[in-house]
């Protein structure tokens, strides 16, 4: 009998921590773009550094976050294009942290000073840095314990289904390309993290024509339980075929009070088929009362702001919780059947 009691408790301790969980921070800087994504098993991946500037604003929320996660040092940052409020904050990201590996689309494609500007500081930080991996779609970027897929890169996407998907779009029939997008934006490098069954899109500022790509005529990327908003939700993105055929239970914005979370684009996350909630980082000045949700699932309400992050857990089972850094309000979402 003591035996038993003995092994139950070792097998429930042993169950215990097992049972660690995938750790995402969405943290706010202010309308770009910075997610730390913290494996089961400890390592750490970056995905963009927020703005440069503000006196290291965004590094140092980045490194709260980090501080939070228990997390010493970034082992991946990847940044999904060479627009500021992605990789802005690399410089003063690296006065801070160290990083192993920067993986990225490939040489900047735009021919505008500011990006310019930034990627010659990026190059620059890649020497401080041990490694550095271009990222072509179907590519898979190495974080032990779980998965993180390339589905588009450089302009370029995946071109076979991921496993279970490719299923025929029906909402295709009326799609509507838009003029195509000659920017950065469109060069987005975009993944998919899986823990288990549970699983996150992140297409950084990919623009409408190349997310169509993804979704039409077949929607090679299936459905996923958390949608990161692509574009912070602003209009050139986000077009309903692929937004409602992924089908997402929850999505994060990552808007800004004067950027992103435009009432368009924000109308089509919110309509989407199975939502059953929509966070965002910040309130969308140009939102107004009819386009942003309830100020508890808001992470920062006033446009001085104080910097709040929605932090996500995930189990392997698919189940997960959000988190609100600012109110502290937490909601639980079970594991989806699939
Ligand atoms: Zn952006």
């Amino acid at each position: 009998m003591k035996i038993l009691a003995m092994f139950c408790l070792l097998a429930a301790s042993s169950a215990l921590q097992a049972a660690k969980p995938l750790e995402v921070y969405f943290i706010d800087v202010e309308g770009g773009q910075s997610t730390l994504i913290v494996s089961p098993s400890g390592q750490a991946l970056l995905i963009d550094t927020g703005w440069r500037g503000f006196n290291g604003r965004d590094a140092d929320r980045i490194v709260q976050a980090a501080k939070s996660a228990k997390v010493k040092q970034l082992d991946s940052v990847l940044i999904t294009h060479f627009h500021r409020d992605h990789v802005g904050g690399v410089t003063q990201l690296l006065d801070r942290m160290k990083v192993g590996t920067f993986y990225d689309h490939g040489p900047n494609t735009e021919d505008s000073k500011v990006t310019r500007e930034d990627y010659a500081d990026y190059e620059k930080a890649l020497a401080r840095a041990s490694q550095h991996v271009v990222l072509k779609p179907g590519d898979t970027v190495p974080v032990k314990g779980i998965t993180v897929q390339v589905l588009a890169s450089n302009g370029e996407h995946i071109g076979k289904p991921l496993d279970g998907a490719g299923q025929p779009n029906p909402m295709c029939a009326s799609a509507v390309k838009k003029a195509p997008d000659p920017s950065e934006n469109a060069h987005s490098l975009g993944v998919i993290v899986s823990y288990g069954s549970f699983r996150l899109l992140d297409l950084g500022d990919l623009t409408w024509n190349k997310e169509l790509e993804l979704a039409c005529p077949n929607n090679l990327i299936g459905t996923v339980d958390v949608y990161l908003t692509t574009h912070h939700g602003s209009e050139p993105s986000g077009p309903p075929q692929i937004v409602h055929a992924l089908h997402p239970r929850v999505a994060i914005m990552n808007n800004g009070a004067k950027k992103g979370g435009s009432p368009a684009a924000w109308q089509i996350v919110k309509d989407s088929p199975g939502l059953e909630d929509l966070w965002q980082l910040h309130y969308s000045m140009e939102g107004g009362a009819a386009h942003n949700v309830a100020d508890t699932y808001i992470a920062n309400v006033d446009e001085s702001c104080e910097g709040k992050n929605l932090k996500l857990t995930a189990e392997s089972n698919g189940s997960f919780t959000v988190v609100n850094s600012r109110n502290k309000y937490q909601k639980s979402y079970g594991a989806a059947a699939r």
